[in-house]
C-alpha cells in the first residue's frame, strides 16, 4: 500500500479538501500512474453532493484522468515506465458478459467498476483522479498519443468519449445535421467531434453569449434556446440531436426540431426525473434515446481520432484549493469549457 496525497469530499455536499488516501501496491496486471492532469465533470459534482442517490465518503472525485507510468505489474504487457496514458470513468467490469466481450464495458450486466463512488473486487471503495497517483489494471487503461498533450486531454477520457460515442452510433458526418444542447464540457467537445466527422453543427444554448467560441470550435450555427423563435425557427430541422444539459430540459420542445427518423440522445444526466408526452415522439417516428461513456476499445479510438484530427478539449487549468470554486462555476455554466486540476499542487 502507499499512501497518496488526494483531495476528498468528506460528506455529501461538504466542501472538498486536501486528505491522503491509500493505494495498493501494482498487482499482476496493474500500471502505476502519476497522475498529471484531472478534468472536472459536472457528474463528479452530482456525486460530491449526492444528487444521482446516496455515495460512498469520503470521495475522491475525477474520472478524467491523464499521467505517466511510473511502475508495471510482473504480468503487465500493455504498458511500459514513462508511458502516457489516460484512465475515464471505469476501473473494471465482470469481463465475461456478453457487452464486455463486445467491447461495451460501460453496460457490463454485472456493472462496471467506477473509477471512483464503487467498491472494487478487493473489497476497498475506489477513488479517482484528484489525486497523486492510481493504480488500475491495464485493461481500463488508455494510451494517449503523442499529438495530445496531456492537460487538453485529460477531458477527453470522460466528456471526449461520451460525446463521440453516440455520434459515431447515430451516423453523425457528412451531409448530417446535429444539434449540440448545452455548451459546456461535454458540448463543446460534441461540437469539435461532430465538426471533424464533417456534420452539419448547430449549438443550441441557453444565450449567444458564448456564440464566438461555438463558431470557432466548428459549430456552423447557434442559436438561443432562451429565444421562442428559435423553436418556430428549427422545428423538423435536425437528424441527431445530442442533449448535454445537467438539468431537466423541455423534452417536446426539443423533440419537434428532428426530423422523421431523428434521434434526440440524452448524454446529461439530470438529478431530478423528467416527464415527456409520448406524442411528441409519436409525430415522426422519432427516437428519444440515451448513451453512457463508451467502450474500452472505443475510448482507445476516439482518443486516436482526436489527436488525427488535432482535438484537445478548451481547458481553464486550476490548483486543487481552486477546485470548491470551480464546482460553482461549473453549476452557474459559467465554464470555458473544462476545469483541469494541475495534480501537482493536491
Ligand atoms: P457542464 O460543463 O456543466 O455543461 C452543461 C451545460 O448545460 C452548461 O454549460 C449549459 O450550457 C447547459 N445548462 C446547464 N444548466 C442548464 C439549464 N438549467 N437549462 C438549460 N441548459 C443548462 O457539464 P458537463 O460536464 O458537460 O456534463 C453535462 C451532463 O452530462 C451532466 O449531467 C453530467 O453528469 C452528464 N454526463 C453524462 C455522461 C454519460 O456517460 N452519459 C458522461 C459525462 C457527463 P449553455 O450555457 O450553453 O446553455
Ligand atoms: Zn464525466
Ligand atoms: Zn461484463
Amino acid at each position: 500500500m502507499t499512501t497518496v496525497t488526494a483531495y476528498a469530499a468528506p460528506a455529501a455536499k461538504a466542501p472538498l479538501e486536501r486528505t491522503t488516501i491509500e493505494r495498493r501496491g501494482a498487482g499482476e496486471l496493474d500500471v502505476l500512474i502519476d497522475i498529471k492532469f484531472a478534468g472536472i465533470c459536472h457528474s463528479d459534482i452530482h456525486q460530491a453532493r449526492e444528487g444521482w442517490g446516496e455515495a460512498i465518503f469520503p470521495m475522491v472525485p475525477g474520472h478524467e484522468i491523464a499521467g505517466v507510468v511510473s511502475e508495471v505489474g510482473p504480468g503487465a504487457t500493455r504498458f511500459k515506465v514513462g508511458d502516457r496514458v489516460g484512465v475515464g470513468c471505469m476501473v473494471d467490469s465482470c469481463r465475461e458478459c456478453e457487452n464486455c466481450t463486445a467491447g461495451l464495458e460501460q453496460y457490463c450486466i454485472r456493472r462496471p467498476t467506477w473509477t471512483y463512488n464503487a467498491v472494487g473486487k478487493d473489497g476497498e471503495p475506489t477513488y479517482g483522479g484528484y489525486s497523486q497517483k492510481i493504480v488500475v489494471d491495464e485493461n481500463y487503461v488508455l494510451r494517449i498519443p503523442d499529438g495530445l498533450s496531456l492537460d487538453v486531454a485529460a477531458p477527453l477520457l470522460c466528456a471526449g468519449i461520451t460525446t463521440y460515442s453516440p455520434l459515431k452510433h447515430w451516423n453523425v458526418g457528412p451531409g448530417k445535421k446535429v444539434a449540440v444542447v448545452g455548451f459546456g464540457g461535454l458540448g463543446h467537445m460534441g461540437v469539435k467531434i461532430a465538426h471533424a466527422l464533417g456534420a452539419e453543427v448547430s449549438v443550441l444554448s441557453q444565450s449567444l453569449r458564448k456564440k464566438d467560441d461555438g463558431v470557432r470550435l466548428g459549430a456552423d450555427h447557434y442559436y438561443a434556446t432562451g429565444d421562442p423563435a428559435t423553436f418556430d425557427k428549427l422545428q423538423g430541422t435536425f437528424d441527431v440531436i445530442l442533449n448535454t444539459v445537467s438539468a431537466p430540459l423541455d423534452f417536446g420542445a426539443f423533440l419537434s426540431l428532428l426530423r422523421t427518423d431523428g434521434a434526440m440522445v440524452n448524454v446529461g444526466l439530470p438529478e431530478e426525473p423528467v416527464q415527456i408526452q409520448l406524442s411528441s415522439v409519436f409525430g415522426n417516428r422519432r427516437s428519444l434515446t440515451s448513451s453512457s461513456i463508451g467502450g474500452i476499445p472505443e475510448t482507445q479510438e476516439m482518443l486516436d481520432f482526436c489527436a488525427e484530427h488535432g482535438l484537445g478539449a478548451e481547458i481553464e487549468l486550476i490548483h486543487a484549493d481552486q477546485i470548491n470554486e470551480a464546482y460553482e462555476r461549473v453549476i452557474n455554466s459559467d465554464v470555458r469549457y473544462r476545469f483541469v486540476i494541475d495534480t501537482a499542487t493536491i
